[in-house]
């Protein structure tokens, strides 16, 4: 959170900053057993302020999914300190990951929305996951964020009725309607022509801005760098210096 004004009071008696959302300190994770174990991720060390959004770029294969699904509880992480809103997911149980799971919106790169639900279904099941038990609260919810990503005319179509920009729409509504402390998006715009990428990541901006929930963001898309506070840049499993963005595409 950008904090405009620190009160006297508090500068006095030194209170601590806001938390950072993600603490990653000296990472390393693998992939595969015994002979054929290999290392993905490299002495990871990255701090994400509350409220900030970062983009984090590389090349294919470099490991930026990899450390998206740990920052989201989806897998568990080897060594090091993965320290997410708050809680500690190296070495976490499948109970506290499941946990981890229900405190952010996760926007996978291939929307993983149900195909034999509509949209409103879709995003509906969003809060019934959070354990919200009301459907009609769930379903006025849905409803109501559907309308905020401009889907109003849409909520009753399947999801294969949808265009490739609509569908990324419903799945941004998904991740957002329990206004989750933190969004994780993998590529969300790499299925989208320039016009629809760049609405969909403005879209993501606004509605992150108004919940105040922290983004990071994984994309190759050079079109949409400037929403971000701040770029990371990985390469074979290693956090790096930035290359000249003229670079990054
Ligand atoms: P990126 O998202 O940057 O394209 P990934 O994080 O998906 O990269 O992959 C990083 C490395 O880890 C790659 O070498 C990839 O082959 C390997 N990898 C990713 N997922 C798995 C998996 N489930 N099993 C084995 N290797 C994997
Ligand atoms: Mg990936």
């Amino acid at each position: 959170m950008r904090s405009t004004s620190l009160s006297a009071k508090s500068e006095l008696t030194s209170a601590p900053k806001t938390k950072p959302a993600i603490s990653i300190q000296h990472l390393n994770h693998y992939f595969g057993e015994g002979e054929l174990r290999k290392q993905a991720l490299f002495d990871i060390n990255l701090e994400i302020a509350a409220g900030e959004i970062v983009i984090m770029t590389g090349p294919s294969g470099s490991g930026k999914t990899t450390i998206l699904t740990l920052a989201g509880g989806l897998r568990s992480a080897h060594e090091g300190s993965l320290n997410v809103l708050g809680q500690e997911l190296c070495g976490a149980s499948e109970t506290q990951l499941v946990q981890a799971r229900r405190k952010n919106g996760y926007i996978f790169q291939a929307h993983n929305l149900h195909r034999s639900l509509t949209a409103l279904e879709n995003v509906a099941m969003g809060l019934e996951v959070q354990g919200v038990s009301s459907k009609s609260e769930r379903y006025d919810r849905a409803t109501k964020i559907l309308q905020q990503v401009g889907l109003e005319d849409r909520t009753n179509y399947y999801i294969d009725n949808l265009s490739g920009g609509q569908k990324q729409r419903v799945a941004i509504a998904r991740a957002l309607v329990s206004h989750p402390q933190l969004i994780l998006a993998d590529e969300p715009t790499a299925a989208l022509d320039k016009k629809s990428g760049r609405d969909v990541v403005a879209l993501m901006q606004k509605l992150a801005k108004e919940q105040g929930c922290t983004i990071l963001m994984v994309t190759h898309d050079n079109r949409i760098l400037d929403v971000a506070d701040r770029i990371v840049y990985i390469e074979d499993g290693r956090l790096a210096a930035h290359p000249n963005p003229a670079e990054i595409a």
